[in-house]
């Protein structure tokens, strides 16, 4: 099978000066897409982008069209690096839930017209418990995950049941158990999103749902690629920007595909609900607006992300 090549070292030169590549081509450290699980290539290349966690080599899938980071999961490097984060200290943490109320309103008002009231909820990713005190606001029995053991402590401190672990397969949450399971701006941080989903899939009751705020720059990612080979700053720049400190970069498509691949049907996507806030700025508000019209008239997908309400099937 041949190479595939993600880009090119050969950037242009500014004032005579070499300027460093975007990216090269170095050694996997995955055998298999952690998007999609297709066995990859040994040759497949990586690109170099620098990004808030350093410099670091990615990779993309050539089946789900998905960009990856080309490292192994280290759960210990994960919870440090999170620490460094706003969403992993505890006063910018708390900060971020309010900074969110909006997109919590958001999810519980799609959730009004599909979920049982009262039911059991559980939030993945759920940093220092702003959807959990939102979701039992409104009344349902909520419980949440997180990596971050002074989040965790915090949780509970509010009263609210709360697990220090990577997955809920690590839970003891009984298989067919939860009415509602929500992934709020965390499915990028896991190191396989199809064990994940399914994982999901397995604790939720039949009918139960999913939902999920996604973040696609996948499509941000792929200008800033090619406008590397001509201008490497900007390039860089822009593509710092799309990758910010994720593990994955999935074209909402593909994500959409592997969520139904998992048991899943689709019941509702927007992209204007994943606004994360009233306080984002115009120029945020009119990237989702234009992105969920786009979307909507053309099935492109142009926005920064969505919000996707999906039901387990019968099996
Ligand atoms: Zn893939």
């Amino acid at each position: 099978m041949g190479r595939q090549i993600v880009g090119t070292s050969a950037g242009p030169r500014e004032c005579g000066r070499a300027m460093e590549p975007i990216w090269h081509i170095r050694r996997r450290s995955h055998d298999r897409c952690p998007v999609c699980g297709i066995m990859l290539d040994g040759s497949l290349a990586s690109i170099a982008l620098t990004t808030p966690r350093g410099s670091q080599a990615w990779a993309r899938c050539p089946a789900c069209r998905s960009f990856f980071l080309d490292e192994r999961y280290n759960l210990w490097q994960e919870v440090e690096h999170t620490r460094t984060r706003p969403w992993g200290m505890i006063q910018s943490g708390k900060a971020l839930g309010d900074y969110k109320a909006l997109l919590f309103e958001t999810v519980l008002h799609i959730l009004r017209k599909y979920a049982v009231q009262g039911s059991t909820l559980l939030d993945v990713g759920c940093s220092y418990g702003g959807f959990l005190q939102s979701a039992r606001k409104e009344g349902y029995q909520v419980r949440g995950i997180e990596i971050v053991p002074e989040a965790v402590e915090y949780v509970r401190s509010q009263g609210i049941t709360c697990d220090c672990a990577k997955s809920v397969s690590d839970l003891d949450v009984p298989e067919n158990s939860q009415g509602v399971i929500s992934v709020l701006d965390c499915n990028y941080y896991w190191p396989s999103q199809m064990t994940e989903l399914r994982t999901l899939s397995s604790r939720l009751r039949p009918d139960g749902l999913l939902i999920v705020r996604v973040v696609d720059t996948s499509w941000v990612l792929r200008i800033g690629l090619s406008l590397g080979r001509w201008f490497p700053t900007a390039g860089q720049r822009l593509c710092t920007k799309a990758v910010y400190d994720h593990r994955v970069s999935i074209p909402v498509r593909s994500f959409l595909r592997i969520v139904q691949q998992e048991g899943f049907e689709i019941v509702y996507t927007s992209a204007w609900d994943a606004v994360p806030s009233r306080q984002s700025s115009l120029k945020v508000k009119s990237a989702y607006a234009i992105g969920h019209l786009v979307w909507r008239i053309t099935g492109c997908s142009f926005a920064p992300g969505c919000v996707l309400l999906a039901r387990k099937r019968a099996s």
